[in-house]
């Protein structure tokens, strides 16, 4: 393929433009130059570009890509729209042209199109007298846009107008039928930079800088996977010669992206393992078998046995162990945990199991107390609350290796807490914890202790090979038998009188409630005052004495939330009435019925683990959704899914779908670490699984990458290292 192809009027465009500009005004790195320093940018231009894209340089601009592309061959007819469609293009006449309306924001130029097939008003609110003068009622058009309904009528806004003979002039030898389409944002409109003047940036930019585009992958990698070079790939993203450039452009791009991601994590994870040798617990020792042979009260999964065996393999290797752990709600995750501390006290080390609130580490410490009774292992409970006396005597146990697990909270990470041996960490719900303030709990000890994370929030694969690209992940894609799937339903407010009906039938066969209001931020007083209101009128219509109601919030001190939730736990309370911090891992088995208020407020993860909170005993149990009467079109989407599967994995996998992988809650916090320019990670998997193969090939020959072939690998690491920190995400 020709760059720029037999002809040469974009060239001498090209070196017009060139004549212009200063040369002396290149850094040495001509990708890091200014972005004002492009013809037709300028100092103006250029802060509106960095406010509102992030784009600072050359090179920012070139990794713009456009978000979709259209082929301007083909026309769409007035008669066929509806506002679902993309972006579409027509071809028709003006009829009429109208300005309406008085008033700043109101006063607007109304274009009447049509086609033959019907007609549709084109409404502009800025430029009117300007774009009035220039159209010409009666004659032909080409209309691009996107079209929306408003007052339930049809129509388009600000859409692309020109007349059919200036197609394609302005882009001289790197026109083609495919034109990019490049987002903008309002404040870049008003800037006079949109759609059309963002493209002419581009071919600016690639007059100057196409053919100066470094390769970044090696030839025998392009060679194999028949790749488009970097700059083929760059040019036929921004100016398509063909579909089929296309499609192999955007290929080799996000090759390129995931690539360097997946390099960046390996290569990260092989020299972290070079340095720290992991605890080798080889010895399977009488606690966990007398454990298994005379205390666990059930068969464990197959799932379960499967997991266990890969951890046993990993901290039997001599490698330090780092793994996720994932596993629908209800699967039997802390067991799993429960049975690998004991390999660690068979080999002489101790434990820990962090959780995220301290109802749930009370509720760990109590069922591991239970699965031990009778057994030869200190276990022991720390979190905010345990008073000083308390604490001391824990410290002393724990420096002396007395303690073999130590369960808790956020306080586990606290300096004073010195263990004799550290061995093992574990840690429940993982997306709670910041990674920082994970390795807070190792990094005071020489050796690294072997490592697992647990998290019932069920992050696709892709994903997890991204944000956790170090953690090697085990499933438990598997309930213990006799669970029932939980019956989910939608309702709205008309029938809260027949929900609370069905709540009072179940409340008299001796099931409990959970009554979960949204909560979105703890601090704020009105989500707040939500939560009372509620209590109030759930305590109206199921009263006491004959009901008992309690009520469980983040802001409750420790020993009234700790009150409430014994209350509920007991079976003493009817109905708990709650926030999302149930959300995480309470189990009360006889609870049957979990009622979610403004389920629409609640995004579809979240919704799916308070569902898990109810089928955790042998009887049906139900999750109903309360959800106001104007459901967007994706709330409803999402309700309706819930209703539709309870399956976690499909689940975040929709959500990914629909929301986008950078909002996946459980890594919504830490955000994605990366800046996917092109790849879609919920789209994208294969690629992603065959390129992770691809670089841990690489890596297995060439650790360091000093073989001569792959020195151009060993460049890019570096130069992509400082955007990507990739220690912040093992
Ligand atoms: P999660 O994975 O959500 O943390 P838990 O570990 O809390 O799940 O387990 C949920 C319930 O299932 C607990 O009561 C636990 O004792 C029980 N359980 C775990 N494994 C099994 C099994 N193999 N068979 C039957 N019940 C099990
Ligand atoms: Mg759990």
């Amino acid at each position: 393929v020709k760059l720029f192809g037999a002809c040469c009027g974009a060239c001498t465009a090209g070196a017009i433009v060139l004549n212009q500009f200063n040369m002396s005004d290149f850094k040495e790195d001509i990708f890091s130059t200014n972005i004002m320093y492009l013809p037709g940018v300028g100092p103006k231009k250029a802060e509106l570009l960095l406010k509102e894209l992030e784009i600072a340089t050359f090179k920012d601009l070139l990794y713009y890509f456009p978000f979709r592309h259209i082929d301007r061959t083909r026309f769409c007819t007035v008669g066929e729209i509806n506002p679902d469609l993309p972006y579409i293009q027509l071809c028709g006449e003006i009829v009429s042209a109208n300005v309406e309306g008085h008033g700043r924001g109101k006063k607007r130029l109304v274009l009447r199109f049509a086609d033959g097939t019907g007609s549709i008003d084109l409404v502009f609110f800025q430029g009117l007298a300007w774009i009035k003068e220039k159209v010409k009622p009666g004659q032909k058009y080409i209309v691009f846009g996107k079209p929306n309904v408003y007052n339930g009528q049809i129509s388009m806004v600000h859409p692309e107008i020109d007349s059919p003979e200036a197609e394609g002039k302005n882009s001289g030898v790197f026109s083609t039928n495919i034109n990019g389409i490049y987002s903008s944002t309002e404040k870049l409109r008003n800037g006079y930079m949109g759609n059309k003047v963002l493209v002419r940036l581009m071919l600016n930019l690639l007059n100057i800088v196409l053919h100066k585009i470094p390769e970044t992958l090696p030839d025998y990698i392009l060679n194999r996977y028949k790749l488009l070079s970097l700059p083929e790939a760059l040019l036929n993203i921004h100016f398509p010669q063909t579909q089929e450039l296309l499609d192999r452009a955007r290929n080799r791009l996000k090759f390129d992206e995931l690539f360097y991601i997946q390099l960046g994590i390996l290569h990260h994870r092989a020299a972290k393992i070079s340095v720290s040798k992991g605890l080798v617990f080889d010895r399977i020792g009488e606690h966990f078998n007398y454990f298994f042979a005379n205390n666990l009260p059930f068969q464990l999964t197959a799932a379960q046995k499967r997991v266990i065996r890969e951890m046993r393999q990993d901290m039997g290797s001599g490698k330090q162990m780092n793994r996720l752990l994932q596993g629908d709600v209800g699967s039997g995750k802390t067991l799993v945990a429960l049975m690998i501390m004991l390999i660690a006290a068979d080999n002489g080390y101790q434990s820990c199991l962090m959780a995220p609130t301290e109802i749930l580490a009370t509720q760990h410490f109590e069922s591991l107390m239970q699965f031990l009774k009778e057994m030869d292992v200190k276990v022991s409970l720390l979190t905010g609350s345990t008073k000083k006396s308390v604490r001391t005597v824990l410290f002393n146990e724990l420096a002396e290796g007395k303690t073999s697990i130590l369960i808790g909270t956020h306080a586990l990470i606290e300096d004073n807490v010195q263990f004799k041996n550290l061995g093992l960490v574990v840690i429940d719900e993982q997306h709670r914890f910041g990674v920082e303030q994970r390795a807070k709990l190792w990094n005071r000890y020489n050796t690294l202790p072997h490592v697992l994370v647990m998290t019932a929030t069920p992050i696709p694969r892709t994903l997890a090979m991204t944000v956790y690209g170090d953690l090697d992940v085990s499933i438990i894609d598997e309930l213990p038998p006799g669970r029932k799937p939980v019956t989910t339903l939608l309702f709205n407010d008309s029938k809260r009188l027949r929900v609370f009906g069905f709540l009072k039938e179940q409340i008299k066969q001796g099931r409990q409630i959970y009554v979960v209001y949204p909560l979105i931020k703890e601090s704020e007083k009105m989500d707040y005052k939500y939560l009372e209101d509620g209590y109030e009128s759930i305590v109206r219509a199921f009263p006491s004495p004959e009901y008992i109601t309690v009520v469980v919030h983040g802001q409750m001190k420790a020993a009234d939330k700790d009150f409430s939730m014994n209350l509920f736990v007991s079976g003493k309370a009817h109905i708990m009435v709650a926030t999302s911090v149930i959300e995480v891992g309470v189990n009360v088995p006889n609870a049957s019925v979990m009622l979610i208020e403004s389920a629409e407020r609640f995004g579809l993860s979240q919704l799916h683990q308070l569902r898990g909170r109810v089928g955790r005993g042998a009887d049906q149990s139900y999750c109903l959704m309360m959800a106001g009467y104007k459901l967007s079109r994706e709330s409803r989407k999402r309700l309706e899914l819930m209703t539709a599967t309870g399956d976690g994995f499909k689940i975040a996998e929709e959500d990914m779908k629909m929301r986008g992988p950078g909002d996946i809650e459980g890594t919504q916090q830490s955000g994605l670490p990366f800046k996917l320019r092109i790849t879609d990670l919920s789209k994208d998997g294969e690629l992603l699984e065959a390129v992770r193969k691809i670089v841990a090939s690489i890596l297995l020959q060439d650790p360091d990458l000093s073989h001569d072939e792959n020195k151009v690998l060993k460049a890019g690491l570096e130069s992509a290292a400082p955007q990507k920190d990739f220690s912040k995400i093992s």
